[in-house]
C-alpha cells in the first residue's frame, strides 16, 4: 500500500464544522470595517524576502527565526508572507498611492515557523487595518474605536487593551541607548535569549518572561521619561475617551517585535484564551514607507488572529435554511435538476441539497431528515406524468401536497 501523505504540522485544515464558526466572525468584521468607511485591498502571499529584511526587520525574531524563505527557479529568495503590513506598504508605494491617504483592510493566511501549540500555528490568519498617510492624533484615535467596536462587536469578554507610547525614531535610540547601559552590569543574570536581545533589539528586553530581570528593569530608565508630554497626554486621552466603551490600560513596558513601530503601540488580551493571550497587535509604523523606498507617509495599522479571535468570540453562527430534494424515478429524471435550479434561482438564501445517491427513497427521506431541512421535495416517474412535485414537511405539522412548478416556486420564494 502506497504511504499517505499527511498535512504539513502546525498548518490545519479547516473542515465545515470549523468554518461553521469562522463565516459569523469574518462577516461581523467586514460589517465593522465597512462601517469605518475602510475598502479591503488584497497582496499576494509571496513577496520578496528583502522587503520583510527592510520592514520587519533582520534582527526581529519574526526574519531571524521564523520566516519560510526558498529560493525560487530563478535564485531569488521569496518569503510566505510573516504579517500583512509590509505588502500592503510595498503595494502602495508600487501604486504611487504613498503620497495620498487611505484606509485599507485585508484578511487571509500568514506563515511564521513557530513551535505550534493551542493558539500558535504555522499558517495561521490575520485580519488587519492599515490608516496610511494620517499624523499621529485623529487616526489613532479612529483606530482604538475600532478596537472597542471588535471587542463588542463579537462579544469578547475579560479583555484588556494595553496600549504604549515608542516616541519618536530618535527618542527610541536615546532610550535603547540608556537602556543598554544600564543592563550591562547585569548581563551575568540575564539568559541567552535576553543577551541577544540586548545586542539586536535592546527594547524587545522590556517584554522579558524572567521575574529577576523584570525586577531590575523596574530600577532601570523608562521610556516614558524619554517620550515628548504630548506622547503621554495621547494616552491618557485615548484611555479616558474610549474607558467606558473597553478595558484600557496604560503599559509602559509594552514593546512590540517589530523595527517598524514608533508612537502608539497597543496589544489586547483576553484571560479566556491560554498561554497565547494576545488576539490583537497593532501600532504607529511612521517610518515604514520611507524603510522600503516610498515618501515620507505617517501610518497606523493593527492585525487581528483570527483563530485566537474565533475561539473567544460569542456570537452565533447564523441559521441558514436548508430543505432537500430528491428523485424516486428510475432513471436520473434531468427534470429535477432543472427545477432545482429555478429555485436557487428564485430564492438564494436557502440551501437545497440535491440527493445524488442512488439508494432507496426511505433511505434518501432519512438523510434528508438528519440534515435539518424544513421541507423535502419529492419527484418520481408518477409526479413528472402529471407535471407535481410532493412537498413534505419535516419540522411542521402540516400534510404533504402535491404542487405544481409555479406553487412550488411560490412556496419557495417563502420558506
Ligand atoms: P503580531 O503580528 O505578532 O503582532 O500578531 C498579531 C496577532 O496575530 C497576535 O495578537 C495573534 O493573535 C496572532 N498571531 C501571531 N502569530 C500567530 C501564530 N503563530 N498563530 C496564531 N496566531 C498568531
Amino acid at each position: 500500500m502506497t504511504n499517505k501523505i499527511n498535512s504539513l504540522r502546525g498548518m490545519p485544515d479547516f473542515y465545515p464544522e470549523d468554518i461553521i464558526s469562522w463565516t459569523p466572525v469574518e462577516n461581523k468584521l467586514e460589517e465593522i470595517f465597512n462601517s469605518y468607511s475602510i475598502n479591503e485591498i488584497r497582496t499576494p502571499i509571496m513577496e520578496y524576502t528583502d522587503l520583510y529584511k527592510r520592514s520587519v526587520g533582520d534582527t526581529s525574531d519574526i526574519v531571524n527565526k521564523e520566516i519560510y524563505s526558498f529560493n525560487d527557479r530563478n535564485d531569488q529568495s521569496l518569503s510566505l508572507r510573516p504579517e500583512g503590513t509590509a505588502g500592503v506598504i510595498r503595494s502602495i508605494i508600487e501604486k504611487k498611492l504613498d503620497q495620498q491617504q487611505s484606509k485599507f483592510w485585508y484578511m487571509g493566511p500568514m506563515f511564521r515557523y513557530e513551535r505550534p501549540q493551542k493558539g500558535r500555528y504555522r499558517q495561521f490568519h490575520q485580519a488587519g487595518i492599515e490608516l496610511l498617510g494620517f499624523e499621529e492624533g485623529k487616526a489613532d484615535f479612529e483606530l482604538i474605536s475600532m478596537i472597542c467596536s471588535i471587542i463588542n462587536g463579537l462579544k469578547i469578554k475579560n479583555t484588556t487593551l494595553k496600549i504604549n507610547h515608542l516616541g519618536d525614531k530618535q527618542s527610541k535610540q536615546d532610550f535603547a541607548k540608556e537602556l543598554v547601559s544600564f543592563l550591562s552590569s547585569y548581563k551575568d543574570q540575564m539568559d541567552e535569549k535576553d543577551l541577544e536581545r540586548l545586542n539586536t533589539n535592546p527594547l524587545r528586553i522590556l517584554d522579558t518572561k524572567d521575574h529577576n530581570i523584570q525586577e531590575i528593569l523596574k530600577s532601570g530608565p523608562s521610556l516614558k521619561d524619554f517620550i515628548p508630554n504630548s506622547a503621554n497626554e495621547l494616552l491618557e486621552n485615548i484611555q479616558s475617551t474610549f474607558g467606558d466603551l473597553c478595558n484600557i490600560e496604560i503599559d509602559n513596558n509594552l514593546v512590540r517585535g517589530l523595527d517598524y513601530y514608533t508612537g502608539l503601540v497597543f496589544e489586547a488580551t483576553s484571560s479566556d484564551l491560554g498561554a497565547q493571550d494576545a488576539f490583537l497587535g497593532g501600532g504607529r509604523y511612521d517610518i515604514l514607507s520611507e524603510m522600503l523606498g516610498g515618501k515620507d507617509m505617517p501610518a497606523i495599522g493593527l492585525a487581528i488572529g483570527l483563530e485566537r479571535i474565533i475561539s473567544i468570540a460569542t456570537i452565533s453562527p447564523s441559521n441558514k435554511k436548508k430543505v432537500a430534494f430528491i428523485t424516486s424515478t428510475s432513471n436520473i429524471a434531468p427534470l429535477a435538476f432543472k427545477i432545482a435550479n429555478q429555485l436557487r434561482s428564485a430564492n438564494s438564501e436557502i440551501s437545497l441539497d440535491m440527493d445524488l445517491t442512488e439508494s432507496s427513497i426511505k433511505a434518501k427521506l432519512r438523510r434528508a431528515n438528519k440534515t435539518n431541512a424544513s421541507h423535502v421535495f419529492i419527484l418520481g416517474d408518477e409526479e413528472i406524468n402529471n407535471n407535481l412535485i410532493i412537498v413534505k414537511y419535516l419540522r411542521e405539522d402540516v400534510e404533504q401536497t402535491n404542487v405544481s412548478l409555479k406553487e412550488l416556486i411560490e412556496l419557495y420564494k417563502e420558506i
